[in-house]
């Protein structure tokens, strides 16, 4: 264990060196993360983020890794990642979660709660700060519309409230504060019958284990262009079914580039820039990526 790690180990913060970014994305790829802290409550977000900031350590936060891409190169820094095992409490129709639990959880304790509004998060692998962030979303439901506030720490080490307006969402878009640590939020859900969240959940992870990959992947690639869905585009190059390396254009939805095995973030984002220059010589619009590089 290096200084800085016995540093956050001495605040009572767990901390790993080395750990493989395969094992922290859902697409699977990416070499070693120098340290990876898992950091309790907003008093240890505090801590672990001034403790990088005197040492100079560029830090990032990541959720489920289910929209992110690490380097094969690995990351020169320091990952934040947050307890997925945080309580959920409801008061009335708000319910207040941790950032670090997953969408799935939530969509569970809902139903069973007899609260509607985020069945979508069913079939969503991510987390509740990584869904704020980027306004995760499905079948016409966004958590933007949910959302009442959040919790967080800034880079500058204060904890703010942050309301949806200050986040500027859009589709499948957020403006969160460069450097900022999203600990909590608020929602506000419909009350509805148990049986009728639970079969409209039902027929959403139906639909997609009809049109999505099983294999792993960070979800969509292009965001929509306009009010299209980037699918279309794509599928029109005829690129469907194309590999480079382990990473393959999904056959079953060509939005989706799929790890069959050892792909690399290279391998994934040549494919898809060959997708995105094909859909540009073939209709003079060049698709924006959803899915992000971490670098
Ligand atoms: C099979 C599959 C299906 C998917 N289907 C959908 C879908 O239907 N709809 C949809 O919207 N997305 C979908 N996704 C994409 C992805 O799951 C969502 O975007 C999800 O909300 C990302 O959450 P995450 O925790 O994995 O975030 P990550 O991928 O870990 O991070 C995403 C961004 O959020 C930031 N972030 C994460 N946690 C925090 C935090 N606590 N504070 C501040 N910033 C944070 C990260 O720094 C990064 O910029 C799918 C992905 C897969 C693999």
């Amino acid at each position: 264990m290096d200084e800085f790690s016995s540093r956050i180990h001495r605040l009572g913060v767990r901390i790993f060196e080395g750990v493989s970014g395969r094992s922290l994305t859902t697409f699977g790829s990416g070499g070693a993360v120098r340290y990876l802290a898992l950091p309790h409550g907003e008093e240890e977000i505090l801590s672990v983020i001034a403790a990088a900031r005197d040492e100079d350590i560029p830090y990032r936060v990541i959720g489920g890794g289910s929209n992110v891409l690490l380097p094969d190169r690995g990351y020169d820094g320091l990952l934040v990642k947050l307890p997925a095992e945080e309580p959920i409490r409801r008061v009335g129709n708000l319910v207040t979660v941790g950032a670090g639990v997953k969408m799935p959880a939530l969509a569970r304790f809902l139903s069973a709660c007899g609260l509607s509004g985020a069945e979508f998060a069913c079939g969503i692998p991510g987390t509740m700060g990584g869904a704020a962030a980027v306004n995760a979303g499905a079948f016409g439901q966004s958590l933007s519309d949910l959302l009442v506030e959040i919790r967080a720490v800034s880079k500058d080490g204060e904890r703010v409230v942050l309301y949806p307006r200050d986040l500027d969402y859009g589709y499948h878009r957020a403006s969160v504060p460069e450097g900022a640590i999203l600990s909590s939020m608020t929602l506000r859900l419909t009350e509805s019958e148990e049986g009728t969240i639970k079969q409209r959940m039902r027929e959403m992870r139906e639909r997609r284990s009809r049109t999505q990959p099983r294999e792993p992947s960070a979800g969509s690639v292009f965001r929509r262009v306009g009010e299209t869905p980037a699918a279309i585009y794509v599928e029109g190059t005829g690129l469907k079914g194309t590999r480079i390396g382990g990473a393959l254009l999904s056959p079953v939805h060509c939005n989706f580039i799929v790890n069959t095995g050892g792909a690399t973030s290279e391998e994934y984002f040549a494919l898809a820039e060959k997708v995105r220059e094909s859909v540009k010589a073939l209709y003079g619009v060049l698709p924006e990526y959803e899915v992000e590089r971490i670098c």
